[in-house]
């Protein structure tokens, strides 16, 4: 097909929930690189939002999907499987987590993480502690007790009455997290590094004081790290910037490299929580998920890609100081290792999105003003330097 032929079937088959997409279909990738139809290449320095972390066509993920393919792709959860514990025991012994269970995607491992957090306390006797508490511009998914969570009205708006106890609080106010959390509260559940809400970190006094506040309450701190984790901050999860460890944390977009899975990670005196049919799923942790993953954990590990991360980020964040100084435009540029965000002073963003999509370089926009950088962690400072050199040209028509 055409491009123009795919997108007029999108338009008369597929639901619209994506409105007018940028007008190009990718046909394969290598790398970080794709090609469209027509054989141009492009630079996906967005790695569909922090999820090809090994880039394209990785061959440790090409070869566990083919490898485990050819055996057998699903098995029910009612027997034993050997890559489910394989990869169970991976992320256990490289992070502070006893226990994982394994969900298809960051919104359900949220989920469950929620299920987790109340029934803990429900079997403690306390059946009124079922409040949650998020932060304000925090993005958890879009099932409904996620957007519940999600503290971004654009999200939630459509959808009232919501999935009822979340309650949302201001990044990095510790105050404002005390007089919210009250008897009835069982959980604060945060991003270390917001995302979606527009690449915010949180500072390592309020981690540091929102471990103490839970611990002096007796609840659970949750982290989100579906977007954060897995080396993309420079650390293999972003609890650890912080010498901070959560009760409970949720892996998912990096962690299949392209494939779908999530985690649901917990310490055991939560995990413990979670008997025989108090939580399930078909699909979640099947053998062909669990090999892609468990390939794609390994090779983060073995391959040394928290510290490409945090090398290659530290080299962007030195280079696009001479970018911000030329171009003021660029307000402020915001993030961790290769999780970016670069707000500009107007609301420019989807307008110098497009010009870096014009020069074959994908990157992706939060809101109007930021545009946010999500490479692949196999990204070279050389592929830095093209980014820096194309925004610096993009940018001299926004002076
Ligand atoms: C993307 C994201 C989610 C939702 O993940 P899905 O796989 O789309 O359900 C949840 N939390 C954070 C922080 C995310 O970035």
């Amino acid at each position: 097909m055409t491009l123009q032929e795919i997108i007029e079937k999108d338009r008369k088959y597929y639901m619209n929930t994506f409105g007018d997409r940028t007008p190009v279909c990718f046909s394969h990738g290598k790398g970080i690189s794709l090609w469209d139809l027509d054989g141009n290449e492009y630079y996906d320095f967005l790695a569909g939002i922090a999820v090809s972390a090994l880039g394209h066509s990785h061959p440790a993920v090409v070869n566990a999907i083919c490898d485990q393919a050819k055996k057998f792709i699903h098995c029910s959860n009612l027997y034993y499987i050997e890559s489910q514990v394989k990869l169970a025991e991976l992320i256990v012994e490289n992070s502070c987590a006893d226990k994982v269970f394994f969900a298809n995607s960051g919104a359900e491992a949220n989920e469950g993480a929620i299920k987790l957090a109340r029934l803990y306390f429900k079997k403690k006797g306390y059946s009124n502690k079922i409040e949650i508490i998020t932060l304000e511009k925090s993005f958890h998914g879009r099932t409904l007790a996620t957007i519940a969570a999600t503290g971004q009205d654009k999200y939630q708006k459509p959808y009232s009455p919501l999935t009822p106890k979340f309650l949302k609080v201001p990044i990095n106010d510790l105050k404002a997290m005390e007089e919210a959390i009250c008897e009835n509260t069982c959980a604060v559940m945060i991003e270390p590094i917001q995302g979606e809400g527009g690449v915010n970190p949180t500072s390592y006094e309020y981690i540091k004081g929102l471990r103490e506040l839970c611990d002096k309450n007796g609840i659970l701190l949750i982290f989100d790290e579906v977007q954060c984790g897995l080396g993309r901050t420079g650390k293999l999860f972003g609890y650890q910037h912080y010498g901070v460890e959560p009760d409970i944390f949720t892996l998912a977009k990096a962690l299949g490299g392209g494939f779908p899975v999530g985690a649901l990670c917990a310490k055991d005196h939560v995990a413990k929580t979670f008997e025989p049919g108090d939580h399930g799923s078909t699909f979640g942790g099947n053998p062909l998920a669990c090999s892609v993953a468990y390939a794609v954990l390994s090779t983060i590990i073995n391959d040394k890609l928290c510290e490409n991360a945090e090398e290659t980020g530290n080299y962007f964040f030195e280079k696009i100081e001479a970018v911000k100084r030329k171009h003021p435009v660029i307000n402020e540029v915001r993030g961790k290792g290769l999780m970016i965000g670069i707000e500009f002073s107007r609301p420019i963003a989807k307008e110098v999105n497009k010009k870096c999509f014009e020069n074959r370089y994908l990157l992706g926009t939060v809101g109007n003003s930021i545009i946010r950088v999500l490479p692949p962690l196999i990204v070279t400072k050389a592929d830095i330097d093209g980014l820096i050199e194309m925004l610096d040209n993009v940018l001299s028509e926004f002076d």
